[in-house]
C-alpha cells in the first residue's frame, strides 16, 4: 500500500525495526549515517536498499530536512555501496519511490540499487 510521503514518521515501520535489530536483514555496508542490506524481493540480479540511519519518510522529508552533514553522509555512501559491489563499470540504476503514484510502500527513505543485469532505459508502470 503505498504511504504518504508527509506523514509523520512512524517509527515501528519495518525498516525502522530493521535499524534497531529486531529483524534480521543480509547487510552489505554500515557506517555512521547509513545501513545498507539487500532487498527481501529482488528485481534484478543485484538490488540493494540504502538507508538512512536517521528516521526520514521519504526522499522528500530527507531533501528539505536533513543536515548538510546527513546529505552528505548519505550521497557518500550510496556512491560507495554501488563501487564496493562493482556496479560502476557494467552500470546499474539508482532510485528512489516517493508517495503514492511513486509506489513507496516502506516509509522510511530507501535508494534502491540495481545491477547486474542489462535494465533498460525507462520505468515501469506496472
Ligand atoms: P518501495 O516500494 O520503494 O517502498 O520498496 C520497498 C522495498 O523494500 C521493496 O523492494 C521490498 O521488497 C523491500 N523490503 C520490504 N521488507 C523488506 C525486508 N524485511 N528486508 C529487505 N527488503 C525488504
Amino acid at each position: 500500500m503505498p504511504i504518504d510521503p508527509r506523514a509523520p514518521y512512524d517509527p515501528n515501520n519495518i525498516f525502522a525495526r530493521i535499524l534497531r535489530g529486531e529483524i534480521p536483514c543480509n547487510r552489505v555496508y554500515e557506517d555512521a549515517f547509513v545501513l545498507a542490506f539487500h532487498d527481501i524481493a529482488p528485481q534484478a540480479p543485484v538490488h540493494v536498499l540504502v538507508i538512512p540511519k536517521a528516521a526520514y519518510v521519504s526522499w522528500d522529508d530527507f531533501s528539505a530536512s536533513a543536515s548538510a552533514e546527513e546529505i552528505a553522509g548519505f550521497v557518500r555512501a550510496v556512491g560507495h555501496v554501488a563501487r564496493e559491489l562493482g556496479l560502476v563499470d557494467p552500470g546499474y540504476r539508482m532510485m528512489a519511490n516517493v508517495g503514492h503514484d511513486g509506489g513507496q510502500e516502506v516509509p522510511h527513505l530507501h535508494v534502491h540499487l540495481f545491477g547486474g543485469r542489462g535494465l533498460g532505459r525507462m520505468i515501469s508502470a506496472g
